[in-house]
């Protein structure tokens, strides 16, 4: 690994992929890190290994990532794996864990492509084991071939977790039940938005072929729940929910959740680029223009780590940063990257036409974002609950960074990955404030975990 590159990238899914392919057929020095151990990202984990059978179960969605991995293979990039990107500065040095050595190299231009996670959301027993979030099912199917061998029960919203069932039901796992949080409201707020999104038709068709297999094989699927809870003594042993003004429960060991993706904005923030509260996506994000400028001039953003906008449209977008940052370096003219960015900017909208549709029909009802139920754990790390969490609010003058100075919130291994959104909500709820660009808690390195040992490496490496 060199001390410094005309181009870092950080990420290797769609749109770091992407990006790296156009950043070196222009012949520049470029590196792309990424924390895995192939190619791929979120959404084509495992493309380069995943037998063909389970390729095909993952859907042709999932199989496009090859040519991608291929075109990437093919070209000059020097591509690191197992790379964590523990910080970023506004001077554009990242810092790096790379084979236990941590190392600070800079660019000229930093491409920061994360991805998103999954909305964390905290719900009563969601702590337990034996619940996890439905990405980390599809992960440990994508990646390991892993299915649940004894049923599992399927909660939230968002068409992950269509997509998971129908993954799920064609390799014959047992699905108990599939519980949709999504209430009955978000119909009429999306309707507005479907005459646009029926310009991405394609994407409305792909779901109601879901639904309709999953119906017709016999699952159960039941839309407008709430109150859902997890319970067991030690580990998960059901569920209860309500559904039509009644109480139900399902006996299970397994269930698996999911509300939505996020941005994963840890770099941006650690860099001190400016990040906007999204109310449609329900989510924050950083600030950025059309070619992925964020408020630091040589950092751009591309791909759902900008705002949440699909596989397709991440393409897009690192291939037109790219050609902002090819223009920046000086390798290519304006006049160049305008005419180039013609095509991939015309597709990247028309992928676009779905999104505000998607965004009203999944949107998270507010009391599950800030949940009023006290003993509920928000933090994992610290095991903190939303009781404490309301109860800090008054002493800190109802701002989440300084609950976090009090309760410890978001202090532990996962630096607030897991409570960061809920406590901005339930701070926000708990002193009648509106969530707003600030409610989030403030971003600092290092953004991964690291050992001691594998900091002070830093310094051996800087006298060598
Ligand atoms: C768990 C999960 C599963 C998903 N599955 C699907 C699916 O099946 N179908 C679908 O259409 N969409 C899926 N999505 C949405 C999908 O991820 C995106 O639309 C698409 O992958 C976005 O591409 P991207 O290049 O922006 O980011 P990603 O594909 O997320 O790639 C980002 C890459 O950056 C790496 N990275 C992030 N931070 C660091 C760091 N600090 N150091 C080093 N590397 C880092 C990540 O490990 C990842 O490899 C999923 C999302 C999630 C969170």
């Amino acid at each position: 690994m060199r001390d410094h590159y005309q181009l870092i990238i950080i990420g290797a899914g769609p749109a770091g992929l992407a990006a790296a392919v156009t950043a070196t057929n222009h012949g520049i020095s470029c590196a792309l890190l990424d924390e895995q151990a192939s190619p791929g990202g979120q959404i084509y984990r495992a493309i380069e290994s995943a037998p063909a059978t389970r390729a095909q179960v993952l859907g042709s969605e999932y199989q496009q990532g090859k040519t991608l991995a291929e075109e990437f293979r093919a070209c000059s990039v020097e591509y690191f794996p197992e790379c964590k990107v523990w910080s970023l500065n506004s001077e554009r040095e990242v810092g790096v864990l790379y084979k236990d050595q941590s190392k600070i190299i800079s660019a000229d231009q930093v491409l920061v492509a994360s991805g998103a996670i999954e909305r964390p959301v905290p719900f009563p027993g969601w702590t337990l084991p034996g619940v996890m979030q439905a990405g980390a099912g599809q992960i440990l199917f994508k990646s390991a071939g892993v299915i649940p061998s004894d049923g599992v029960v399927l909660a939230g919203s968002g068409p992950l977790l269509l997509l998971l069932a129908w993954q799920y039901m064609q390799v014959g796992v047992e699905i108990k039940a599939m519980l949709d949080v999504t209430p009955h409201s978000n119909f009429l707020s999306a309707l507005t938005k479907f005459p646009r999104a029926l310009l991405a038709h394609h994407y409305l068709t792909k779901g109601l072929i879901y639904q309709r297999d999953l119906k017709r094989a016999g699952i159960v699927s039941k839309m407008a729940v709430s109150n859902l809870k997890a319970e067991g003594n030690g580990e998960l042993q059901s569920i209860s929910y309500r559904h039509l003004g009644r109480e139900h429960s399902i006996e299970t060991g397994l269930l698996m959740t999911h509300f939505g993706v996020i941005p994963d904005i840890w770099l941006t923030q650690a860099a001190g680029c400016q990040h906007r509260r999204d109310s449609s996506q329900q989510c924050w994000r950083p600030q950025h223009n059309e070619w992925g400028n964020t408020s630091i001039d040589g950092i751009l953003i591309a791909g759902d780590g900008a705002g949440i906008n699909g596989v397709r449209s991440a393409e897009y977008a690192g291939r037109l940063a790219v050609l902002q940052a090819l223009f920046s370096l000086g390798v290519i003219s304006q006049a160049e990257r305008n005419q180039q960015s013609i095509n991939p900017r015309k597709q990247m909208r028309k992928e676009r036409h779905i999104r505000p549709f998607l965004e009203a029909y999944f949107a998270i009802p507010q009391n599950m974002l800030a949940t009023t139920d006290k003993s509920t754990i928000i933090c994992r790390c610290e095991e903190i609950t939303a009781g404490e969490i309301r109860a800090a609010v008054d002493n800190a003058h109802g701002d989440s960074n300084q609950v976090k100075y009090l309760s410890r919130c978001g202090m532990g291994p996962c630096q607030g990955r897991q409570c960061a959104n809920a406590v901005a909500h339930i701070v926000a709820d708990a002193g009648g404030e509106a969530i707003s660009d600030s409610s989030l808690f403030r971003g600092r390195p290092p953004v991964a975990p690291l050992t001691l040992a594998q900091l002070a490496s830093l310094s051996a490496e800087n006298a060598s």
